[in-house]
């Protein structure tokens, strides 16, 4: 389980989230819907330090990884980010580097040592899980660079699948995706769903129904920092939604 604590950012002087709140169940799948510029992807940034690669930042707040605070001073940047992976809106594999070194080149980042065998294993393993192994078993040398786009996305969250996080966030995974990569990417993150944590933010409504079990909606009204305005399961978001700013935003309204 993440579980965000009162989470407020900046960029210089300007305040772009304020006190925000939201628990992400282990094993779930939580999307992060609302409008341009409210702050979803800075949200997700703070859930595993990534923003601390903006000089300008500043953080507020706590992030609790199963119970520990990962912004406290005995969790290192690289403990937030073998725990807790990222994939991005454009597919960004190494492109002259081959596809079974793209998966592995997710391992330097945890320092670990691996033999040829296991290697091969991890490979496998993780092409297996982002839904792309039977595509690309027998081309294993070639440059990542030579898939389709949404390939080099399931070859990113296999990147990111191998070094064995607990928790994936995902900032707009299929927004670059024609309607049939999308569609895979989301069986891969359906069948994500029980082993790891997903946070997916998307602009794609019928998306968020399809692949996440919790929905909150941000929001950032004229002038104020972005927040929370409803979160919960996601068949009551869609259903049942008790603001009138969420009714409108999830049917199109605005
Ligand atoms: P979108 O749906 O368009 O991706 P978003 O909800 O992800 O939007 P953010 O990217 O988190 O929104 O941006 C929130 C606010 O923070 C915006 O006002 C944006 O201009 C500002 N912002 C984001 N990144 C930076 C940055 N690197 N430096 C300064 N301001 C930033
Ligand atoms: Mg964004």
């Amino acid at each position: 389980t993440l579980e965000a604590r009162a989470v407020s950012a900046w960029f210089g002087s300007h305040q772009v989230l304020s006190q925000v709140s939201l628990t992400m169940p282990a094993g779930e799948v939580t999307a992060l819907i609302g409008p341009s510029g409210c702050g979803k992807s800075t949200f997700l940034r703070t859930l595993n330090r990534m923003h601390e690669l903006i000089p300008a930042a500043q953080f507020g707040g706590e992030v609790l990884f199963e119970g520990e605070d990962i912004y406290d001073a005995s969790w290192r940047l690289t403990d937030a980010r073998r725990r807790i992976g990222m994939v991005f809106q454009k597919p960004n594999p190494f492109p002259a580097m081959s596809i079974y070194d793209n998966v592995v080149a997710g391992l330097r980042l945890t320092g670990a040592r691996a033999g040829r065998r296991e290697k091969d294993l991890l490979v496998e393993e993780s092409l297996t899980r982002a839904g792309l192994w039977k595509e690309v078993r027998d081309r294993l040398r070639q440059p990542g660079g030579a898939l389709s786009g949404g390939q080099q996305q399931r070859l990113c969250i296999a990147r990111a699948l191998a070094v064995r996080p607990r928790v994936l966030l995902m900032d707009e995974p299929c927004s670059a995706l024609d309607p049939t990569s999308t569609r895979r990417v989301e069986e891969t993150i359906q069948e994500l769903a029980g082993q790891v944590t997903v946070v997916i933010v998307t602009h794609n409504m019928q998306q968020a129904a399809r692949v996440s079990q919790q929905c909150a909606f941000f929001l950032a009204e004229q002038g104020t920092p972005g927040g929370i305005v409803e979160a919960g399961p996601t068949g009551d978001i869609f259903g049942t939604p008790k603001d009138s700013r969420t009714a409108d935003y999830v049917a199109g309204r605005f």
